[in-house]
């Protein structure tokens, strides 16, 4: 285009305008596939790539390969969000994603229809102001999130719902809702039986154990009767051991709040504890005592003399008379502490994490001989957690064992008087 209006300009004499005029004439060619370019760009779902020749054609390749490319990475994106939200609707359970401050940013179907969320108009809204209960909003903002919360939801029909908090990524949370009405219910109805029906043996067997006392007191008696009869009021007794620990678990398990409690001196507890072990006909032969006497812990006092009882009687029964039992209790950093270990037969380590477990017995046998229910311990670990507590198992077969309830440090007070 140059050559040519360098030749018509060396024709005419007029040089400097010929090229001028070729040069502008140049720029505006460009300047109309440049328009066109951008047009394309703007309507390119509409129109075709245009055909621009030259470097041009290249610009229009490469920005085509970049537009296919990222349509391909935004449809899969957008195939991968909907069966993640088609799997999580068709979850059984609801599922809500809170962000760090509480506010709702998703949740399936079965969490609306659970909480009774609104749709989109509830996204953002912060869940303790649609779900107004002093026990969720405490839940929600504590810190112990290892275990669901239950709420009783149903106003005229009883309605069940298990609330869990699973925190991830940077201070969001993922509420998991589950409709537990049918399993309260059974569990309501299992806890009401046993009481029910530990409650109703109790009367006949107040009347057979005292007339089989009568007729064992009777002179007339004849003599070979004693042995069965005896027999038979050492079963009765065992039987009314059961149907009591049976009763002091259901009050325990009806009682779901956690204990406020009192000052108990634990020094004095087990001091007593101790001789009632030295004055049985048949005790192990050494009964120590380690304790702190200046620290009270703050629960019930009945029930934590009901599982201190518990354990000190378990290693005076199955301690020999030769054996020997420590009773401990001390204070640390950490809370209270309260130990029984005694030198008798030990268990199995596989046995250790079932042994609180309502009549799991390792030696069904050997317990049977000692007259134990095989509920202790079940009641021992009833009242440990009313008390925040922990129970601790430690043992070697045939060197023996030790049991410690681990206390929070807000239950141990000092004594009224050592500041
Ligand atoms: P039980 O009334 O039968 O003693 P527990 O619930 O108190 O029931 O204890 C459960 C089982 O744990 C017992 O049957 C016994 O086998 C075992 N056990 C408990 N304490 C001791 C101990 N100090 N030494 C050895 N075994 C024990």
């Amino acid at each position: 285009m140059l050559g040519v209006a360098l030749a018509i300009g060396l024709i005419s004499g007029q040089v400097p305008i010929a090229l001028l005029l070729a040069v502008l004439a140049c720029v505006a060619w460009q300047f109309s596939k440049l328009l066109r370019f951008d047009y394309w760009l703007r309507h390119r779902s509409r129109s075709g790539p245009p055909a621009l020749g030259g470097a041009w054609d290249d610009v229009v390749a490469q920005v085509l390969r970049i537009h296919r490319r990222k349509r391909y990475h935004k449809e899969r994106f957008v195939t991968l969000a909907r069966e993640l939200r088609d799997a999580t609707a068709a979850l059984p359970d609801g599922v809500v994603l809170l962000d760090a401050r509480g506010g709702i940013t998703w949740f399936n179907r079965m969490a609306q229809q659970l909480l009774g969320l609104r749709g989109r108009q509830d996204v953002g809204v912060r869940i303790d102001n649609l779900l107004r209960r002093p026990e969720f909003g405490a839940y929600l903002a504590g810190g112990d999130h290892s275990r669901p919360l239950l709420l009783r939801t149903g106003e005229a029909t009883e309605a069940w719902l298990s609330l869990h908090v699973l925190p991830y990524g940077e201070g969001q949370r993922l509420l998991l809702l589950r409709d537990v009405t049918r399993e309260t219910r059974i569990e309501t109805m299992r806890k009401d039986f046993v009481a029910n029906a530990s409650h109703e043996l109790r009367s006949p067997l107040t009347v057979i154990t005292g007339y089989l006392e009568t007729i064992a007191d009777d002179i007339a008696l004849d003599p070979a009767l004693a042995p069965p009869l005896a027999e038979m009021r050492r079963q009765a007794e065992r039987m009314a051991a059961i149907i009591g620990d049976l009763l002091v678990l259901s009050r325990l398990e009806a009682k779901e709040e956690q204990v406020d409690g009192r000052p108990i001196d634990v020094a004095a507890m087990l001091a007593q504890l101790r001789n009632e072990v030295l004055a049985r006909p048949q005790h192990p032969a050494e009964v120590s005592l380690m304790v702190d006497p200046n620290d009270r812990l703050l629960g019930d006092e009945l029930e934590i003399h009901s599982a201190f009882a518990n354990l000190v009687d378990n290693a005076a029964k199955y301690t020999p008379a030769s054996g020997r039992i420590a009773l401990r209790w001390w204070v640390d950093r950490d809370g209270g502490h309260c130990s029984v270990t005694d030198t008798g037969p030990g268990i199995p380590a596989a046995a250790i994490p079932r042994l609180t477990e309502r009549f799991y017995r390792v030696d069904a046998g050997r317990s049977r001989a000692t007259g134990g229910s095989g509920l202790g311990l079940a009641i021992v670990k009833h009242v440990l957690q009313r008390h925040g507590a922990t129970l601790e198992i430690a043992s070697v077969e045939d060197r023996g064992s030790t049991f410690t309830c681990h206390f929070p440090a807000h239950r141990v007070v000092a004594a009224a008087g050592n500041g």
